[in-house]
């Protein structure tokens, strides 16, 4: 089935034929015009079957149009657009099977509350309907739903314009998230009259209202904090998405209470900032009475707000600012709810602070340096190691020093023992930098991630991969090259997942399960296309490799040679990978 634009005549859209001819517009043209007029300017995807043409007059249409190997890094594209612009990321894919590729990145966005638009062509709604077996037949509308925020399916040329509206204002609005756009090959060729066409398009007025907390929440959010003799701030990415920079310092440094940064929210403050707890995290989790939640959830990665690593039961009360209210007590008892958007709630209570506010007892806050201080020159001994191979600490060491010099680059980080080091060693200074797994914690987002990265921000571009996290999305090397975006990936090479060195415990000829083959130069790929590789064996020869991709723009790829034995089992969430105690013969 091929999708070709109509001859744009009276008689395509009417069989009598009509007295003057009227200018015609279509279904292709509708939708462009209908992301223009809602200042969505780029398409992440991935070309076939209906949608080929639609991305050639994206194109045309001064569109840019980023095309990807796979619709799963099309799809964290986007998703990473979405995040750092407040703007829904757009991508576009084919029907069922692409379909189901960009699903996972939709599922993925909504997880992690980036606002994003999954547009995908799907087939003919009267077979599918009756399931005679279409072209990639899917009853996609079906799936996609209980995967995202919002679903709709578009059947007329004069939807187009509300369509979109409805899916840009439930991206963003109220808790970010992924919507689902279907729309069947043949409304892209349906005609309409251009003037009608050109009213029915829908520029979306205030898509994310501001949502003003309730002021006696408010009030109630400062009473609990005025009672705390060891508060904690928690600065999590939906404060990083919120774009409240300002806002969320004046917050931290008014209060004057020590804060933890969620993963992505490091840099929101410089992480060499005094009132920081990063390096005393265990003891500020565990000795807090009072926490304040800052666009972060008490989920897993917080082991829930309960257990050991929390302290003592019911020991500490909770103050949560979240735009969702069913957020609140998700997972223990929230004292203080404050729902709203962010700015709006933290001005709310930093107006209620007034001009006397008290900061924390002295004894919590010497308690949290002197922990912080310790650690930190634990951390320091270990990334003054030379070492060769590299091990984790070394290598990071060389990429801690370069992100210091130079802030404004965007760092993409995944793996398991390549991730979790890495996001201790390497200091963030500035927000909405730090981009890696999220809330799921999955692996893949490397490359979408990277080129979203570099389109959006224009700022170059630091991926530190593990050799296993990098495989997931690898080819896109080739998407980089295509665009020639200023990337630099920096492999860590341990020739394994966690480690390169696990044994067939059968003394089968296969290797074990965790291993690749030994000593790879995944430096190779990026020359494929064009790019950079570099094979490095040690620090110099890594910070050299980096400065110098940093310094020129151009792609490439670091194959870091990291010694194979370094890794540990699942990286820091071992807990959470059960392993059989049961031997047996
Ligand atoms: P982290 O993983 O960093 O802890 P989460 O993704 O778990 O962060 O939490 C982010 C939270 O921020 C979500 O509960 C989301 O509803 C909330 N959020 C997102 N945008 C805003 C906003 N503009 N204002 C307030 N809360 C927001
Ligand atoms: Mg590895």
């Amino acid at each position: 089935m091929s999708v070709e634009t109509p001859e744009l005549t009276v008689e395509a859209a009417n069989s009598k034929p009509a007295s003057e001819p009227k200018e015609l517009t279509d279904g292709f043209h509708l939708l462009i015009d209908a992301f223009k007029a809602n200042d969505l300017n780029t398409i992440y995807g991935v070309p076939g079957i209906p949608i080929t043409d639609f991305g050639r007059l994206a194109q045309a249409s001064g569109m840019r149009v980023i095309s990807f190997r796979h619709e799963q890094h099309a799809g964290n594209a986007a998703a990473i657009a979405g995040y750092l612009t407040k703007k829904p990321g757009l991508c576009l894919t084919v029907s069922a099977p692409g379909f189901l590729n960009g699903l996972t990145a939709l599922a993925n966005a909504t997880t992690n509350c980036f606002p994003m638009i999954l547009i995908s062509g799907s087939s003919e709604r009267e077979i599918v309907d009756l399931q005679q077996g279409d072209y990639e037949e899917m009853d996609q509308l079906a799936i996609a739903k209980p995967l995202c925020k919002a679903a709709f399916r578009v059947l007329h040329a004069e939807d187009i314009g509300i369509a979109v509206a409805r899916a840009v204002r439930a991206a963003v609005s109220g808790r970010p998230g992924g919507v689902y756009l279907d729309l069947p090959a043949k409304l892209f060729g349906q005609v309409m009259d251009a003037a009608e066409g050109a009213k029915s398009i829908v520029k979306v007025i205030d898509p994310a209202p501001a949502q003003l907390p309730a002021p006696e929440a408010a009030q109630r959010a400062l009473d609990v904090l005025k009672g705390a003799k060891r508060p904690l701030i928690i600065l999590g990415k939906g404060a990083a998405y919120a774009q409240a920079d300002d806002v969320v310092r004046q917050f931290v440094e008014k209060s004057g209470i020590p804060y933890l940064p969620m993963s992505m929210a490091k840099g929101l403050l410089p992480d060499t900032h005094k009132q920081s707890a990063g390096a005393a995290r265990s003891l500020a989790l565990k000795e807090s009475d009072v926490v304040v939640m800052v666009g972060a959830r008490l989920n897993w990665l917080l082991s829930h707000g309960k257990g050991k690593s929390w302290g003592e039961p019911h020991s500490k009360k909770f103050i949560q600012i979240d735009i969702e209210p069913t957020e609140m007590d998700s997972n223990v008892e929230i004292a203080a709810p404050l729902v709203g958007d962010m700015e709006s709630c933290l001005q709310s209570l930093l107006n209620g602070m007034g001009d006397n506010w008290q900061t924390p007892p002295q004894e919590w806050l010497s308690a949290i340096a002197a922990k912080r201080d310790t650690n930190l020159a634990r951390m320091e001994k270990k990334l003054s190691n030379v070492t060769e191979p590299m091990d984790f600490h070394t290598a990071l060491a060389a990429l801690k020093e370069i992100i210091r010099q130079r802030p404004d680059a965007m760092l993409v980080n995944e793996g398991a023992n390549t991730l979790d080091f890495a996001r201790s060693v390497i200091d963030m200074y500035k927000p909405r930098k730090r981009l890696d797994v999220g809330t799921w914690g999955i692996m893949g987002i490397g490359m979408g991630a990277a080129v979203a990265a570099a389109i959006e921000t224009g700022q170059p571009v630091l991926a530190v991969e593990g050799d296993s996290a990098f495989g997931f999305s690898g080819m896109e090397v080739e998407t980089i090259c295509r665009y020639n975006l200023p990337v630099c990936i920096v492999v860590f090479n341990n020739n394994g997942i966690y480690r390169g060195t696990d044994v067939n415990p059968s003394g089968g000829s296969d290797v074990a399960p965790t291993v690749f083959v030994k000593n790879s130069r995944y430096d190779k790929m990026m020359e494929a296309f064009g790019g950079v590789g570099e094979h490095v064996v040690n620090q110099d020869e890594l910070t050299v490799a980096v400065n110098k991709a940093m310094d020129s723009g151009k792609p490439t790829l670091i194959n870091a040679v990291i010694d194979e034995a370094s890794g540990t089992e699942s990286g820091r969430i071992g807990n959470l990978n059960p392993q059989s105690v049961v031997t047996k013969k």
